[in-house]
């Protein structure tokens, strides 16, 4: 496994691949790998030629007050994790090699990224906009696979492919969770030892009210209640967003119409002040 800091030399390397006649599978990270991420390699490894995983903390895609500076770097470790999971190529660029200090260009896709989580993060999804079509101009790209763990995410940069017509095939993996349900993070190191154990309640609370549809019950404003009241008992939570989506658009829905809603939340830890998401189909 190639190693590469410098986005000139990824690019001329990725174009000369390209020129071969190669495929290549992309998977975008900001690194301090765990399994969810080796499951995004492992859905890419055997769909192209070479697989290129990517390690870069972008800084665009955080707010002001949020974690940029103390998110987890764990490059050796990252190295490990890719170079088992058969990745060819291992992109960790600095931010100064992606973003050039004249930068002032930025992608905003306006529909998809406005509620959920765009609403707490203004800035949020521009960011990852920006840095994706950054990484897919790199790497050039066949094919690139992203985490159901953020749903939202997905929508938004499958929006931006349809709409810029960026020859790229978009793959989406499912959310892979510790065995007590939390879906794995690497904000999940954060959490104080009472916050961790009651964490896997979120997916719990979700799961109940999966469990509701499946009874019956398709009032939105109904299910929201039921999964606020699951959460509220415990004060460890301040539930930030429960919304009922559209899995395409984002846009909420009044009534559950199986087969492309998504129940997603946002969940704010009153101890450690971590934000984490999690999301489920019906
Ligand atoms: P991140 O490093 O958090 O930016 O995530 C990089 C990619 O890994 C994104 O496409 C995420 O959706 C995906 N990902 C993160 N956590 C999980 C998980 N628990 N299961 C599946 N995919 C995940």
């Amino acid at each position: 496994m190639k190693v590469i800091h410098d986005s000139k030399e990824l690019q001329q390397t990725a174009l000369a691949l390209r020129a071969q006649g190669k495929t290549i599978a992309l998977v975008p990270t900001m690194g301090n790998l765990h399994a969810g991420h080796a499951s995004l390699m492992d859905e890419a490894r055997p769909r192209a030629d070479v697989l290129i995983v990517s390690v870069f903390v972008n800084p665009t895609q955080f707010g002001p007050n949020e974690d940029y500076e103390k998110y987890p770097r764990t490059l050796d470790a990252d190295c490990e994790v890719c170079r088992a999971h058969g990745a060819d190529i291992l992109f960790a660029p600095t931010p100064e090699t992606m973003y050039a200090p004249t930068f002032s260009t930025y992608i905003t896709e306006s529909a998809c990224s406005q509620g959920l989580c765009g609403r707490s993060r203004p800035t949020h999804f521009r960011g990852v906009c920006t840095v994706v079509d950054i990484l897919f101009n790199l790497a050039q790209p066949n094919v690139a696979v992203f985490g159901q763990k953020d749903a939202q995410q997905v929508a938004v940069l499958k929006r931006m492919v349809q709409d810029l017509h960026i020859p790229v095939e978009m793959v989406v993996a499912p959310i892979v969770r510790e065995e007590d349900g939390l879906a794995l993070s690497s904000r999940n190191q954060y959490l104080t030892p009472k916050e961790r154990a009651a964490a896997p309640k979120i997916q719990a609370a979700l799961q109940t009210l999966k469990n509701s549809i499946a009874t019956g019950t398709d009032a939105t404003e109904k299910l929201a209640e039921i999964f606020v009241n699951e959460l509220s008992a415990d004060a460890v939570f301040e539930p930030e967003y429960i919304e009922i989506v559209d899995n395409t658009t984002m846009a909420p829905l009044k009534k559950i119409e199986p087969g492309n809603t998504l129940i997603a939340v946002a969940v704010r830890m009153t101890e450690s002040r971590t934000r984490l998401i999690d999301n489920i189909l019906v």
